[in-house]
């Protein structure tokens, strides 16, 4: 990268299709759809360029139709990882000393191919193999993927090599050279946002490291879609190394290495505390202390003043809470509304809940499919019924599930008298909204509550229609979210706009998609340059 500095012209964001009957891209989804519902591709692992087929053959199955298997996926073996670690650190060699022009090439022509004839395949896989509706694969598999490639690249190329000493005295050059980290990077990428899964490691691949690609079970199709792009945008063999396999045999293979330099990670708090634990354990047999940098769990909440506009807060907690089945990490699972506006929003929240379409991803009228497999179904299962149980909670929409056919689980909301009761506190990652009713007069009490009933601080939102008042609530609550809503839903962050990621419980908050993100994926050099070295040893005072 040099002192090179090339500034390129802002991105847009891409824009979002909104596949209507009778448009051109709902036609070409629909063909799409319907070849791949016929299809059930091998899918291997693919090391320096090679596929490899173990034989250790495992499903993926359709969430809303758990009869239908989508592919067949061969995981790794430990010797494959050895492999693939090699591959990335071989490959390492040319591509750490790549310019950025060189590397950010690759996940320009990446966008494009996404922004084409590769957005079909993403969003088709992401609707059958994740069940997603249209409009939620398009939000994630195509325009966040575009987004991240086109803003890192604006990044890479010029925010941060404009980073430089400020000072050169006369005869003297500073500059920072902005290395990738001397090793690979291990991406572990969560079921639910294919363009999270792709940028666990294309991060990290752009400013010059090298990467092993550890899909989540659930969502192996998107992302092997989504690797092959990578290849056919002109990623070199061995740069990225598609792995999927029994997370813990492929950890511990992959956490062995001496070269192992750092973990991008995205999925479970639990999961992410125990990497890195083992990642302590080991940390002597490291040629460098390894970048964690991890997006974890949340329990994200909406909170409403007496004065917010109820139309406005029933509309974002029925999206928020619901869209997705409330598997996105910001969904908003708890909310604390004033006894004053409660009986106006119940009415709204509940013939909204219940009017919700759910059903297959094929039929364009739902609004919901089915969660994402059976462990899914069975934790919020079971938390429905503990509900059920409880004389403090009551269900006031949904609560139904039915596996027959698919993994589904009824939009629901629970009424809970006591803001410390399961569903209030616990992450279930479904489409459920747990509502605590306070006291108008008791609303700072109210924002303890919101500040300290749970561990994560990932996104939250207020509701507020007085300036001052919303000031004072966001002021109050300003370590209890990473991702801050006024007047809106805290779920739908946008690259670009609101840069993503919480704290607490909840991750490194080196926020996905900003320069903050990519800035953890290299290891500055600085350089000084004397043109007139000193050539006497003696300093002034000694005379
Ligand atoms: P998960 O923790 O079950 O899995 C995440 C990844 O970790 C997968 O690739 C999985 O195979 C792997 N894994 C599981 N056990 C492992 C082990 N013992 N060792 C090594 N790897 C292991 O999470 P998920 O169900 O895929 O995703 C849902 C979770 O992700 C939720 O908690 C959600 O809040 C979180 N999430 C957070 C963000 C964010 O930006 N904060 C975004 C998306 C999802």
């Amino acid at each position: 990268m040099g002192n090179q500095i090339f500034c390129p012209v802002e991105p847009d964001n891409e824009a979002i299709l909104d596949y209507a009957p009778g448009s051109a891209e709902r036609a070409s989804i629909e063909k799409r759809l319907d070849s791949m519902w016929s299809e059930t591709p091998e899918i291997p692992c693919v090391v320096d360029g090679k596929e490899i087929f173990t034989g250790n053959i495992r499903e993926q199955r359709c969430p809303h139709d758990h009869s239908r298997v989508l592919a067949r996926w061969h995981g790794a073996t430990p010797e494959v990882v050895k492999m693939a670690v090699d591959a990335a650190n071989e490959a390492w060699i040319d591509w750490a000393s790549a310019t950025q022009q060189v590397r950010s090439a690759v996940m320009e022509k990446a966008a494009v191919l996404l922004s084409g004839p590769w957005r079909d395949e993403l969003n088709a896989s992401t609707m059958l193999g994740q069940s997603k509706t249209v409009i939620q694969a398009e939000i994630d598999a195509a325009c966040e993927l575009i987004d991240f490639f086109r803003f890192n690249n604006h990044f890479a190329l010029g925010q941060i090599p404009q980073e430089q000493p400020l000072k050169n005295p006369p005869g003297t050059r500073n500059h920072i050279d902005y290395r990738p980290l001397e090793g690979f990077v291990y991406a572990v990428a969560p079921f639910n946002f294919t363009s999270i899964a792709a940028n666990l490691c294309c991060a990290p691949v752009l400013m010059g490291n090298t990467a092993i690609w550890k899909p989540s079970k659930t969502s192996i199709l998107s992302n092997w879609y989504a690797f092959r792009m990578l290849e056919e945008a002109g990623l070199p063999p061995g740069v990225i190394n598609f792995v999927p396999g029994d997370p813990v045999e492929v950890t511990s293979a992959v956490l062995s290495s001496p070269s192992f330099a750092g973990l991008h990670y995205t999925g479970s708090t639990e999961v992410f505390r125990q990497l890195w634990k083992q990642i302590g354990d080991q940390i002597e047999n490291y040629r460098s202390y390894p970048r964690i940098v991890g997006e974890t769990g949340g329990k994200d909440f909406i909170f409403a003043h007496p004065n917010a506009d109820v139309a406005a807060l029933a509309t974002a907690a029925v999206r928020g809470a619901f869209e997705y089945q409330g598997q996105k990490c910001s969904a908003a699972s708890r909310m604390y509304i004033p006894e004053s506006i409660w009986p106006q929003l119940k009415e709204l929240l509940v013939e909204a809940t219940r009017s919700l379409p759910m059903g297959d991803v094929r039929d364009f009228k739902n609004f919901v499919s089915a969660v994402i497999d059976e462990s899914a179904y069975q934790r919020i299962q079971q938390a429905i019924d503990r509900s059920k149980e409880d004389p403090k909670c009551k269900i006031i929409v949904g609560g139904e599930c039915d596996d027959s056919q698919g993994w589904y689980i009824s939009p629901t909301v629970i009424e809970c008298e006591d803001p410390r009761s399961y569903t209030m506190e616990t992450e279930l990652f479904g489409p459920v909204l747990s509502v605590f009713v306070y006291r108008d007069t008791a609303m700072d009490e109210c924002l303890d509550l919101v500040d300290s009933t749970s561990p994560y601080a990932l996104t939250g939102a207020v509701f507020c229609s007085d300036s001052d008042a919303t000031d004072a609530i966001s002021a109050r609550l300003r370590y209890s979210a990473g991702n801050f809503y006024i007047n809106d839903k805290p779920t739908g962050a946008v690259v670009a706009q609101q840069p993503f990621g919480g704290a607490r419980a909840s991750g490194t908050d080196d926020k996905a998609g900003s320069a903050l993100n990519l800035m953890r994926w290299v290891a500055p050099r600085t350089v000084k340059e004397n043109f007139s070295p000193a050539t006497d040893h003696r300093y002034p005072h000694m005379e």
